[in-house]
């Protein structure tokens, strides 16, 4: 198989009526590379996977394969494989004629065609399935019979619109590993939509973060958890605490913010604007319970208000002690030494200085601690609540 080639999309834009669907995208997508798009629904990442597969006409922009543009050309004159979530095979037809459909369709025949057909099913190892038909397969086999139909005429570049959602969750991780080892072993560049932030943190070389249509950021997986640039990017992947806060000073040890009258030290880099009201955040689990003896460059007096056992840690909300009142949710590893706090008990948490990210937009008074209820909410209302004992009060 050949290897695959970059993909460049500049200032994408399209437009349905009133409906601004995807605007102002540009990503430059390297050989071989595997890139998620990454948003909730409705954040236009199918419209931008249509429009470089050739389904969808942009309304501005331009879109290349390798040097080409491809922008004014045909679907088949792409070079694109593409597999939806539902993309229905046929269902009168036999997985080898499934397969070979989209060779016929480019005049290969015979023995040629035979054995593209073989070979590809083999990669998918469904290698022996040629006669069955399409229902007599479970959904994960239906799947790989979709990419290998995709693959099988050595497409340069790959899309996939929420390929695995509708497997089950130990298929779909299953599924996740071996797309991952194909793509590799293929070295085809893998353009992935996905809305499982999960997903795209352990399959993406890079992630598009997609938001209301445009971008929000672009980064590796460690850098888009790592160093959210926006609070949409901070709350749509993993969990985050936001703090109203107030920048205060910058000095050699770094920015000196105020959260509740108390002060707080914050060594974040990234950062441009001087002084005022910003959004400080934190992710649970770089907040630590503090036990006796230990310290934190910032501290915070609090009173535990829910504990949930989530298996590999304890979830605690925590009520800080400063006025208004601010409530954190903190993660803490479940090790056979790291203490274990009750409702109502008084502790002290703490987090470095390194670990506290800020974001702009102004500090939100009507948001304060709304995010964090909601969360606790929806962890409440689950049904997998269910199977979480809460621990003892
Ligand atoms: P996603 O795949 O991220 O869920 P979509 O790309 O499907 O998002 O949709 C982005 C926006 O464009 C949505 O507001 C959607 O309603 C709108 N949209 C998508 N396709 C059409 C269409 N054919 N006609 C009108 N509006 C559309
Ligand atoms: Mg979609």
């Amino acid at each position: 198989m050949s290897g695959g080639e970059p993909l460049r999309l500049e200032r994408l834009c399209k437009q349905y009526g009133g409906v601004q669907a995807v605007h102002d995208v540009s990503v430059q997508i390297k050989a071989g590379e595997f890139v998620s798009f990454l948003g909730p629904s409705g954040s236009g990442k199918t419209t931008t996977l249509m429009m470089v597969a050739g389904f969808e006409t942009p309304t501005a922009g331009q879109i290349f394969i390798g040097a080409r543009p491809v922008t004014g050309l045909p679907v088949h004159r792409r070079n694109i494989g593409v597999v939806f979530q539902n993309y229905a095979l046929f269902p009168h037809l036999s997985v080898f004629e499934n397969v070979a459909f989209a060779l016929k369709m480019r005049g290969v025949s015979g023995s040629e065609l035979r054995a593209g057909v073989a070979e590809t099913l083999n990669l998918v190892q469904l290698g022996g399935y040629e006669g069955r038909m399409p229902h007599e397969l479970s959904g994960g086999q239906q799947q790989r019979v979709a990419l290998a139909r995709a693959l099988v005429f050595r497409p340069s570049v790959i899309l996939m619109d929420e390929p695995l959602g509708a497997l089950d969750k130990q298929l779909r991780e299953h599924m996740q590993l071996e797309l991952k080892r194909l793509q590799r072993s293929l070295e085809t560049t893998v353009v992935f939509v996905t809305h499982d932030q999960g997903e795209a943190l352990t399959m993406s070389d890079r992630i598009v973060v997609m938001n209301e249509g445009k971008v929000e950021q672009i980064g590796t997986p460690e850098e888009i958890y790592e160093t959210p640039r926006t609070r949409f990017v901070a709350s749509f992947i993993g969990e985050s605490n936001f703090l109203d806060a107030h920048l205060n000073e910058r000095t050699d040890q770094g920015l000196l913010l105020d959260v509740g009258g108390l002060q707080v030290r914050s060594t974040w880099q990234g950062f441009e604007r001087q002084t005022g009201p910003v959004t400080l955040m934190i992710r649970p689990e770089k907040i630590i319970p503090l036990v006796a003896g230990s310290r934190a460059d910032n501290e915070f007096e609090g009173v535990i208000q829910e504990v949930v056992y989530c298996g590999n840690v304890v979830k605690y909300r925590v009520q800080l002690r400063i006025t208004p009142p601010v409530f954190v949710t903190v993660a803490a590893p479940r090790h056979a030494c790291s203490p274990r706090f009750q409702i109502s008990e008084q502790v002290r948490i703490g987090w470095d200085a390194r670990d506290a990210r800020l974001l702009t937009g102004e500090a939100k008074r009507t948001t304060k601690g709304v995010e964090n209820h909601e969360a606790w909410s929806a962890l409440f209302s689950t049904t997998d609540v269910n199977r979480m004992a809460i621990l003892p009060s």
